[in-house]
């Protein structure tokens, strides 16, 4: 009898890691079927990796946006686990290796089911330009939220949530002005972040 050899774990074990330890980490092994099946759609998301600001090609799908990189390496990562965690108890690098399976179920799940980073600034972004930015039309609108808050939208977006109500012309004449900041909005709940 030794003591398990995962961090913070002192229960006793014929092997490097526990019972419990070997049984936490196939809780996490079991997710990685799912994190494989997922993370191409992330790899590949090229609508989302296109860089700001590129010139609307309308090339769609076929732009040449990069793949993501780090989701590749997750996958390539994930490939490895063997599905039956109790392979690992009794390798001497049995603790080293579960807390890399779970630092890696981890950062897939965030790549594939966490806010994109981005969002984060976007918030930031609209808290500082409400107020300071004037009512548009979608003309002005759209290449200035590209430059200033770096999303892009068409004015058809706009006209459409307009239409549905979503979002309502500060002006109507000669043309529809907007708040930047209440397009922002809409833009926000739309993605369902
Ligand atoms: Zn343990």
């Amino acid at each position: 009898m030794t003591e398990c050899t995962a961090e913070a774990c002192n229960q006793s074990t014929e092997q490097y890691l526990c019972n419990q330890c070997v049984q936490d980490l196939q809780a996490w092994i079991d997710k990685i079927p799912l994190m494989l099946s997922e993370l191409p759609g992330v790899i590949y998301r090229t609508a989302q990796t296109k860089p700001i600001g590129a010139q609307g090609s309308s090339g769609g799908a076929a732009d040449l946006s990069p793949i993501n990189l780090d989701a590749l390496q997750l996958k390539t990562n994930l490939e490895t686990v063997n599905p039956d965690a109790h392979t690992y108890a009794g390798d001497e690098h049995a603790a080293g290796i579960a807390w890399l399976i779970v630092d890696w179920v981890q950062k897939a799940d965030q790549l594939i089911s966490g806010p994109e980073p981005e969002w984060v600034d976007h918030q930031q972004i609209r808290e500082r330009i409400e107020g300071q930015a004037p009512p548009m039309p979608t003309r002005k609108l759209v290449p200035w939220l590209r430059q200033n808050a770096k999303i892009s939208l068409n004015g058809k977006d706009i006209r459409n949530w307009a239409a549905r109500g979503k979002l309502h012309p500060v002006t109507r004449t000669p043309q529809p002005t907007y708040w930047p900041h209440e397009v922002l909005a809409v833009h926000r709940e739309t993605k369902g972040d």
